[in-house]
């Protein structure tokens, strides 16, 4: 299956927080975009492995994601290695996409920027004709997208370019939401932590409408590129 845009993320709950309101406006434009995790987030503090997997079936739902699927790396331990660039390589390639979109090259969380790191070293390396992969038996085609993005987490980061989703910001938030033991829930019993409290949603929130007023919309998401940008049109930019 072809998709336009394939999101890597090192934890489910990673690519709602940082982009799905970029992904909500896509699919709602026509393009098909897949969501591929690369752990279940087994080391969280609250919740377990089963119900980040069932929170990222229903999210996928909420977005209408035509795909989601999950490497099942080891939370926190994984590392940017032939093995692993090798499992992400044949994902890309499964995917054929135009776009990828990636954790942050540095954030709070040390998987993040490794996550970013791998999946760009994976996205350039899937375009090795040299590099054989196989898919249930069926050797791959080389395939690199020609743009990988990072969309922005925890830490503040200056983009290179901003993406206004302004009539998408109900369903990023339903699609966080959708991550029931990981935020702010009143019902919820378990211990707080640093992404459980009131104030850290805020803080999403927050993060949208300061990016969003920046290019003179209410809510946005930010990315970084490693490569410049360039477009066809000066009108297209704000
Ligand atoms: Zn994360």
């Amino acid at each position: 299956m072809k998709l336009d845009i394939l999101v890597l993320a090192v934890h489910p709950d990673d690519a709602e927080l940082g982009c799905s309101g970029t992904i909500a406006k896509h699919i709602a434009a026509g393009k098909k975009v897949g969501i591929v995790d690369f752990t279940r987030g087994e080391l969280g503090t609250r919740g377990t492995a089963e119900t980040r997997d069932q929170e990222a079936a229903d999210s996928a739902r909420i977005l209408g994601l035509e795909a989601r699927e999950n490497l099942r790396f080891k939370d926190g331990f994984f590392k940017n290695d032939e093995a692993h660039q090798r499992e992400v390589i044949r994902v890309i390639r499964k995917y054929q996409p135009e776009i990828v979109l990636s954790n942050a090259l540095h954030d709070r969380h040390p998987d993040h920027a490794r996550a970013g790191d791998l999946a760009n070293d994976a996205s350039f390396l899937a375009g090795l004709s040299k590099i054989e992969t196989e898919l249930d038996g069926v050797k791959q085609e080389a395939w690199r997208p020609r743009l990988v993005l990072q969309y922005i987490q925890d830490h503040y980061i200056r983009p290179d370019i901003i993406i206004d989703i302004t009539p998408f910001i109900d369903i990023k938030v339903a699609s966080i939401k959708a991550f029931k033991t990981q935020f702010y829930n009143p019902d919820h019993q378990e211990a707080e932590t640093y992404i459980s409290s009131p104030d850290f949603f805020e803080s999403v929130l927050g993060r949208a409408r300061e990016y969003g007023k920046s290019i003179g919309t209410t809510f946005a998401e930010g990315f970084t590129s490693r490569k410049l940008l360039g477009v066809d049109d000066l009108f297209d930019l704000r």
